[in-house]
């Protein structure tokens, strides 16, 4: 028995998602090889030996650029039986199978993939979310840290990132949010032993650095806190980063000061809009103010923030974009947003709680299963012709390696004013891509 696991992206990050897995198959005595084909391209040797394939699907860019890579895969191992597993696997579940995938594995999927290895799962998994109890990641096979995404320095250094979870699914349930039809309003805790170990053989792979994947690390501030005091007390001189939601960065805003001394030297914050009726939209649990306060907070302790944005959503209008380039200028923020912001535009995935907005009709259109989202208009021409300027502009500035001063006046259209004078640059993981 031999399984083939496949990534294709993962924003630069050595993959989790197949790492763990790798380690079940191997301790269930199955032979297991990794192609992280973001990294290496996909050999034919490798689908040839594999009885069963599986594709690992953490987010939207991994899901299609998996559908592309399928054709290939089905004619080279025509035998395989294939299936897909991650965030994003039961979303997509019909499309999947309609290109040829024979199961569809949940988020939680380690265990069932040993059972589909074994050929004792075939297309209908547990609808539950099971609760299991991990075991050490397997990161045999993949490619070197090195070879991954880096943490660039204020100082110009950079520092090699290893990247864990320990955590998965969320207890919130904002609108637009992917992991909310599938975990809807659950998590599971990867256990603290476990995390600290995965660390442990990734600092002696060279890591300086560790991402954490969670997406939001104070779910549970206990287990969170335990793990980054473990961790700082056996690798003092580690830094990491976290995904922490604006409304939990102000709640438990007590123990930013812990996550400091214990290395943290960057919080990823979905923001998502300076506007308080579209994050009512998007039942955020925040409104602009909380944000600006978390801004604050963040600057007094020595934290940097790296605020995330939906750029352009049904209720987005040019006045809106204006004003929030406006506000971003105004708390000089510029520094802190991945240009890859000022382009995003809102994916509604298959279940999403978007659909049940009462305005829905009037911007909401239908599935495309090519784009694996639903289409969707904003409320006057305008605002597309922005959209179809602006994405293309943070593309040519992002590929001539322009600073972010610089590609924020080109989107924006206008001066980027100097930073404050105490205003130190921020760290940055060097992967501009999120969804
Ligand atoms: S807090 Fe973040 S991860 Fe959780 S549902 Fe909201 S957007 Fe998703």
């Amino acid at each position: 028995m031999r399984t083939l696991l496949i990534a294709t992206y993962e924003m630069g990050r050595q993959p989790f998602g197949l790492a763990s897995p790798a380690a079940w198959l191997r301790r269930a005595g199955i032979e297991v090889e990794c192609a992280d084909v973001s990294r290496a391209p996909l050999t034919a040797a490798a689908l040839a030996q594999a009885d069963t394939i599986g594709f690992y699907l953490p987010m939207h860019t991994a899901t299609r650029l998996a559908l592309q890579l399928l054709p290939r895969v089905r004619q080279a191992a025509p035998s395989a039986r294939l299936c897909a597993f991650g965030l994003y696997a039961p979303i997509h579940a019909d499309t999947l199978r309609a290109a040829g995938v024979n199961a569809v594995l949940g988020p939680e999927f380690e265990s069932e993939l040993v059972d589909f290895a074994r050929a004792q799962l075939h297309a209908q998994p547990s609808t539950a979310l099971p609760r299991l109890q991990f075991t050490l990641p397997d990161r045999s096979g993949l490619p070197p840290l090195e070879q991954y995404a880096r943490l660039e320095m204020p100082d110009g250094g950079a520092r090699i990132s290893g990247y864990t979870e320990a955590s998965r699914g969320c207890k919130h349930r904002c609108r637009h949010c992917p992991i909310v039809p599938v975990y809807n309003g659950q998590f599971r805790i990867v256990d603290a032993e476990t995390v600290l170990a995965d660390v442990r053989q990734q600092v002696e792979r060279g890591a300086e650095h560790i991402s954490f994947g969670d997406p939001d690390f104070l779910n549970g501030p206990r287990h969170a806190l335990r793990v980054v005091e473990a961790l700082h007390a056996e690798h003092t001189q580690l830094s990491f980063d976290v995904t922490i939601k604006v409304e939990h960065l102000l709640r438990h805003a007590a123990l930013l000061p812990r996550l400091r001394e214990c290395g943290c030297v960057l919080i990823t914050t979905a923001v998502e809009s300076f506007d308080d009726a579209v994050l009512a939209k998007l039942d955020k649990g925040h409104t602009q103010q909380d944000f600006l306060e978390v801004l604050a907070l963040t600057r007094r302790l020595g934290l940097a923030l790296n605020p995330t944005f939906v750029a352009f959503t049904p209720w987005t209008t040019p006045a809106s974009f204006a004003h929030w380039g406006e506000t971003i200028a105004a708390i000089d923020l510029i520094e802190h947003v991945a240009p890859v912001q000022y382009g995003i535009r809102l994916l509604i995935p298959a279940g999403s709680r978007l659909l049940e907005l009462d305005d829905s009709a009037e911007w909401l259109g239908e599935y495309d299963p090519a784009g694996l989202s639903y289409a969707w208009k904003f409320n006057d021409a305008a605002t597309e012709e922005l959209c179809q300027r602006v994405q293309p502009a943070v593309a040519a500035g992002s590929r001539a390696n322009h600073s972010r001063r610089q590609i924020f006046a080109d989107v924006f259209h206008r001066t980027a004013p100097d930073p404050a004078p105490q205003r130190a640059t921020i760290p940055y993981l060097n992967e501009p891509w999120f969804c």
